[in-house]
């Protein structure tokens, strides 16, 4: 699953190049940096890549998703629709800007279900963040329906999507702004990292100034730009930059080698009775860094994650009982411990989730992560195992 799984020469060369000139920044230095300008580089790759207008990179995906919200015009006192399966982060970003995430329901699809959308919309709703979970897409064209006919913004959270597509469509050019994360484990990494797109040409001049404290990045003087707006320095370093362009050019061998391992578990998980799997609106599209499957209740899922774990499998999860990635478990933020005040304030001290379908999809969902170095052997070994457990 994550791209360090495959650093070599090309991630060393370009980190070199950035060395050899000192410059580390990505704006400025124009004679110093013998035109290298490793974030600049990326962010046309990624955007012609994606066949959106504009990216910019940034310190993480979660600075990524801030951008995105501060972007769209999101401030206190807004509610903000946000799935129960996500990384806290996205949610993490609502607080920062002061407005109060409010909970769908997840589909068949382990991502927001576009009925509970339309549902939970109010005359306080500024955006809807659908999250394409664990690499696979949400039914991202029917919540861009949802949202165009009801007025609100969506703003993709992409971050565990790169190089996935819903019908040949990049995910992340479906919201009028998408977040990317390239941290550590992520599919394409530049050790922290992330980015935000955007196809609109305002959105854009507030996202790249929003991400460095308002700088508006006109001229080639920095201390004679102006600032339009305040923000914050969520910069990229272009060492990370480097890095994340060695990574981008190895995304389509990632991919295919992905897709290749999760079919083969797929195939042999098919066979078993009970197995069902995570609905995929559009598997071509499918970045397949995860497969997640269900078993019939919450206790023999749990109790399978348990014994896949006993018996040596790696990467097995078992998300419903994992404090960071779905609500069930988020105490401390769900009683909104400081610093995020306004937030709790408008939300009256405490934010509610209430998604029982969601609850009873995640009890019995697994969720095994699929690796980019195994062999033959790894897989029949892997399949040996699930087999070993799950048969009975
Ligand atoms: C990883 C992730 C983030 C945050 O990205 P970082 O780069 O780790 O800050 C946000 N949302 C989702 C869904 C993620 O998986």
């Amino acid at each position: 699953m994550p791209g360090f799984e495959v650093f070599g020469d090309e991630e060393r060369k370009e980190v070199m190049d950035v060395l050899e000139t000192g410059v580390l920044f990505r704006y400025g230095f124009d004679q110093a940096r013998k035109g290298r300008w490793k974030a600049k580089e990326f962010e046309e790759k990624f955007a012609l890549r994606l066949g959106a207008r504009h990216c910019h990179l940034c310190s993480s995906g979660t600075a990524a998703d801030h951008i995105a919200l501060a972007a769209a015009g999101v401030g206190a006192g807004d509610e903000v629709i946000v799935p129960p399966f996500t990384f806290v982060a996205t949610i993490e970003a609502v607080l920062a800007q002061g407005a109060v995430p409010v909970f769908a329901e997840m589909d068949g699809t382990l991502c927001l279900d576009p009925a509970s959308v339309a549902e939970r919309i109010t005359p306080k709703t500024k955006a809807v963040v659908p999250v394409h979970i664990c690499g696979s897409m949400a039914r991202i064209d029917a919540l861009a329906d949802v949202c165009r006919e009801r007025g609100v913004i969506m703003v993709e959270d992409a971050c565990q999507a790169v190089g996935g597509s819903y019908k040949g469509k990049a995910l992340g050019t479906f919201g009028a702004l998408a977040a990317f994360s390239f941290d550590p484990v992520k599919t394409l990494t530049a050790g922290e990292g992330g980015a935000v797109v955007t196809s609109d040409d305002a959105l854009y001049a507030r996202v790249h100034q929003f991400a460095d404290h308002g700088h508006d990045h006109i001229g080639n003087d920095r201390g004679a730009e102006g600032h339009p707006i305040t923000g914050f320095n969520y910069r990229i370093c272009e060492l990370n930059a480097a890095v994340a362009l060695a990574q981008i050019g190895k995304l389509d061998r990632i991919l295919a080698i992905q897709r290749n391992n999760k079919a083969a578990l797929k195939a042999a998980l098919g066979k078993i009775s009970g197995v069902t799997f995570r609905e995929v609106p559009d598997p071509e599209g499918d970045t397949a860094t995860f497969l997640s499957f269900l078993l019939p209740s919450e206790n023999e899922a749990r109790e399978a994650a348990q014994a896949l774990a006993k018996a040596g499998l790696p990467g097995v999860f078992y998300w419903y009982d994992n404090n960071w990635h779905y609500h069930r478990r988020w105490d401390h933020f769900k009683t909104l411990a400081a610093p995020f005040q306004t937030a709790t304030a408008l939300a009256g001290g405490k934010i509610t989730a209430d998604t029982p379908r969601s609850d009873a999809l995640m009890g019995r969902t697994i969720c095994l992560s699929i690796g980019l170095l195994w062999t033959e052997a790894d897989i029949a070994g892997r399949i040996q195992k699930l087999e070993s457990v799950l048969c009975r």
